[in-house]
């Protein structure tokens, strides 16, 4: 068991997010041994035509939907205050991400819940190690 608790901003990005996603977070708070915090879960599709228009996806929102914006996705972040606070790139805090990977993947084992990691289910379309969702 950590000592680290979800955030009332973390808690309150989790709003709108499937149960089962929701309940893998919390395990997963409790027994990862580096702190994170929830970047984002539930997503408009104002929002994902944004991040669309950035570069950052190749889902529009509109033609092509994000698992965002069914609630079945969530961004998580290490946080680390030695390190700076959010550690948002993988390079150099590869230890902090396989961290929480492990902790969210092990929660879901345990708790029945299909879940894959942008770190590793699509290396095609590129790393998005944020990114945890349900499997379809
Ligand atoms: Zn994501």
């Amino acid at each position: 068991m950590s000592n680290f608790k979800l955030s009332k901003t973390s808690l309150k990005r989790l709003e709108g997010v499937d149960e089962k996603l929701v309940k893998v977070v919390k395990r997963a708070i409790q027994e990862t041994k580096v702190d994170f915090a929830v970047a984002e879960g539930l997503r408009s599709a104002e929002r994902q035509n944004e991040l669309y228009k950035k570069g950052y996806t190749e889902l529009d929102g509109y033609k092509r939907k994000s698992a965002h914006q069914l609630g079945k996705a969530v961004d998580l972040v290490p946080y680390v205050k030695e390190k700076g606070g959010a550690l948002w790139k993988l390079e150099g805090n590869e230890k902090e991400w396989l961290e929480i990977g492990r902790a969210m993947l092990r929660s879901a084992r345990l708790l029945g819940v299909n879940l894959e990691w942008g770190l590793t289910y699509n290396l095609k379309r590129g790393v998005d190690a944020p990114h945890f969702q349900l499997k379809k």
